[in-house]
């Protein structure tokens, strides 16, 4: 039996489903096709990159050298196509099957509910249709560090006010999500069709009906 106080989600793949975000982005990877291969590959290396002072002036720095263009042009164009236009593409995905209904029921069994994810959370979980909800929602990269460096998840205990042995982190990647809270001390429940060989995370849940039914018999006997 767990005692949780808090559940925290990742939003991409995990809120909404990654293929239908793919579709949509299609067209869009197609037009900066060099661009996102090079963000893409900034981003893998960004993140075992340690100490960073400023994670935006860092990842500008990095794929500005991967583009030969300043850093002032790589933040322009991080700023304009990968965080502002890149995002619309969500605009109107649904998501996916009980996250309402489970959200709710965990607010009212007494649980605080967050939001950390990499790529700004704001808009988009406003595009998602998932604003208000929250007791806290913010992106990794503002922390300065992205998932599974343990800053996002230790941010997030310290916003929820909880211990980080007291949150369950609910995400759909293996490596980033389920490692990166554990290793931060919280329980992980990793969004699997099957779990993975010797998993490490304490639930491995394919619909947010399980989830919500797990969370409510077998965590929260001392939430309130
Ligand atoms: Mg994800």
């Amino acid at each position: 039996m767990l005692s949780l106080k808090a559940v925290g989600f990742d939003i991409d793949g995990t809120l909404y489903p990654n293929s239908k975000m793919y579709r949509r982005s299609l067209w869009f990877v197609l037009r900066h096709l060099r661009l996102m291969s090079r963000f893409r590959k900034v981003r893998r290396q960004i993140r075992q990159v340690r100490p960073i002072d400023d994670f935006y002036r860092v990842q500008a720095e990095m794929l500005g050298a991967e583009l030969a263009m300043s850093p002032d042009a790589a933040a322009r164009l991080i700023d304009e196509l990968i965080y502002t236009d890149w995002e619309q593409i969500i605009n109107h995905v649904p998501v996916y099957d009980g996250v309402f209904e489970t959200v709710e029921a965990l607010r009212e069994a007494g649980l605080k509910v967050g939001v950390t994810s990499d790529f700004p959370v704001a808009r988009k979980l406003g595009l998602l249709g998932l604003e208000g909800y929250w007791d806290c929602a913010f992106s990794s990269e503002e922390v300065g560090y992205l998932k599974p460096n343990p800053e996002p998840f230790l941010e997030l205990a310290h916003r929820l006010n909880c211990r980080p042995d007291e949150i369950l982190y609910v995400g759909n990647s293996y490596k980033y999500d389920v490692i990166g809270a554990v290793n931060a001390g919280m329980h992980a429940a990793h969004l699997a069709r099957t779990p993975v060989k010797n998993t490490i995370a304490a639930l491995t849940f394919s619909r947010f009906s399980t989830l919500r039914s797990w969370v409510l018999e077998n965590a929260v006997s001392k939430a309130r």
